[in-house]
């Protein structure tokens, strides 16, 4: 298994991904992607959008505003639950996440916590304050004046802003039940302590899906959408089936609006952590938002002309975390010939580059004319080619191995004769000739 830090090394070193902020000293908690973290991330973006939204009849997208009326949060429970136990040491002041250093749930008492006996990760003292509530929603004020009446939240979850335009679909092209909304984008939390990585970010991105059901159908619906994500995991993202696992939650330790919660985990370099959730959210959010906009929120169903509020099924996944399953998967170790490499082992769909393209030399002007040519050509027809002519060719085959670029195509002196190529394939490092016409 791969360690975090060879991988946080990589990411940094290629330009996949950097601290947030670093040069002035970083911004706890949040990421910066480069030119390499952008092409993977929107590539599993893609895909998702691809798997979930274009390939079926049944779910629709939305693209919903981040800051939102802060009733949303009212309606939805966050703005009184949305919490993590906070626990302070009263030796040093540092703070934790107290169902992160104890086991216990995240509704954990005073009591209860003190009763585990645990020791402070930081000084090993035992000597706390009382657990309590910390709300992890960002406020910000919107307008010129910063008081109570201005005062709005950064979503914590992208579901709020399906949930609110549930009416505004079923009122415009009022789909067959079952149907599905889906939305990817930002959402912020200020965790009380990020860490892995991305794996805990402050700012993050998710794709969601609210699918809106007949009550009498959740169970059927929530393994119908259950297997849809292990397979989209499994076979697009193509994360290995042994590492990937299902949590059934128990009820205590279940978000405020669940009824149940299958959390699918992976097995990360820092242990086994949860990836992604699915939920069975019942007429909660619906029906908070009948209640605090007064509007109907009733479905009625085109054959039967039954009327109801639809329960909802939640897939929902972090992209920070799928990027790092995917790294996870992806990164190697091997020995060439004696000589030891890293590669990302990423599979078609996601590596940023299908090509790479190079002269064998770059002071050759036939030479990089051809290649120029060969660069187009592929660029025309993959899009997702680069050109690399820097170094000599063994460090440009690192570098392309470091990053997961498929195949390398090297334009030499017998290009020019018989319009063959070199082709060098990533995982196998094996060389063949090819006619140009066939890439
Ligand atoms: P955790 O228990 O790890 O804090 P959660 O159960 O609070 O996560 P959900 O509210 O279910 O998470 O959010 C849905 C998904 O969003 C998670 O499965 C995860 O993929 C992603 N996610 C949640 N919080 C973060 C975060 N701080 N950084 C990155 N991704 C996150």
């Amino acid at each position: 298994m791969s360690k975090l830090e060879d991988i946080v090394s990589l990411c940094k070193r290629r330009g996949f991904i950097f601290p947030g902020s670093d040069i002035y000293g970083g911004m706890a908690g949040t990421w910066d992607y480069g030119p390499l973290g952008v092409a993977l991330k929107r590539k599993i973006m893609s895909e998702w959008w691809h798997f979930f939204v274009d390939n079926r009849d049944d779910i629709y997208g939305v693209d919903a505003a981040i800051i939102m009326n802060p009733r949303t949060w009212i309606a939805s429970g966050h703005a009184a639950t949305f919490s993590d136990p906070l626990v302070e040491c009263k030796e040093c002041h540092q703070r934790f996440r107290a169902d992160k250093i104890a086991s216990v749930s995240e509704k954990v008492s005073p009591d209860e916590f003190r009763a585990t006996h645990t020791k402070c990760p930081n000084c090993g003292k035992e000597n706390w304050d009382d657990v309590k509530q910390f709300n992890m929603m960002f406020t910000t004020h919107v307008g010129s004046v910063a008081d109570d009446t201005s005062k709005a939240y950064l979503r914590p979850e992208t579901a709020q802003g399906i949930f609110t335009n549930y009416k505004n679909v079923v009122d415009t092209i009022y789909p067959d039940l079952p149907f599905g909304l889906a939305q990817q984008g930002k959402a912020f939390r200020n965790e009380i302590s990020p860490r892995d990585f991305v794996f805990r970010s402050r700012e993050f991105e998710q794709m969601e899906i609210e699918y809106f059901v007949n009550p009498t159908t959740w169970e059927e619906n929530f393994k119908k959408l259950l297997d849809s994500c292990h397979d989209f995991l499994e076979h697009i993202m193509n994360l290995p089936k042994d590492k990937i696992h299902d949590l059934e939650v128990a009820p205590a330790d279940r978000a405020h609006y669940s009824k149940r919660t299958i959390d699918i985990e992976f097995d990360y370099p820092i242990g086994r952590e949860e990836l992604m959730g699915i939920a069975y959210r019942t007429d909660f959010d619906l029906g908070n938002i009948a209640r605090e906009s007064g509007k109907n929120m009733e479905y009625r169903d085109k054959k039967t002309n039954e009327t109801f509020v639809p329960h909802v099924i939640e897939p929902s996944f972090g992209v920070e975390r799928l990027v790092m399953a995917v790294l996870t998967t992806a990164y190697t170790e091997d020995e060439i010939n004696g000589e030891k490499r890293i590669v990302l082992k990423l599979p078609e769909n996601l590596a940023p580059y299908r090509f790479c393209v190079s002269p064998l030399l770059k002071n050759k002007p036939e030479l990089v004319e051809k290649a120029k040519q060969v660069y187009n050509k592929l660029r025309d027809k993959y899009s997702n080619v680069t050109w690399d002519d820097s170094g000599n060719i063994g460090k440009r085959y690192r570098k392309q191995d470091e990053i997961g670029t498929f195949e390398c195509v090297v334009i030499d002196f017998d290009t020019l004769e018989d319009d063959t190529v070199t082709v060098r394939d990533r995982d196998t490092t094996t060389q063949t000739r090819v006619k140009i016409s066939t890439l």
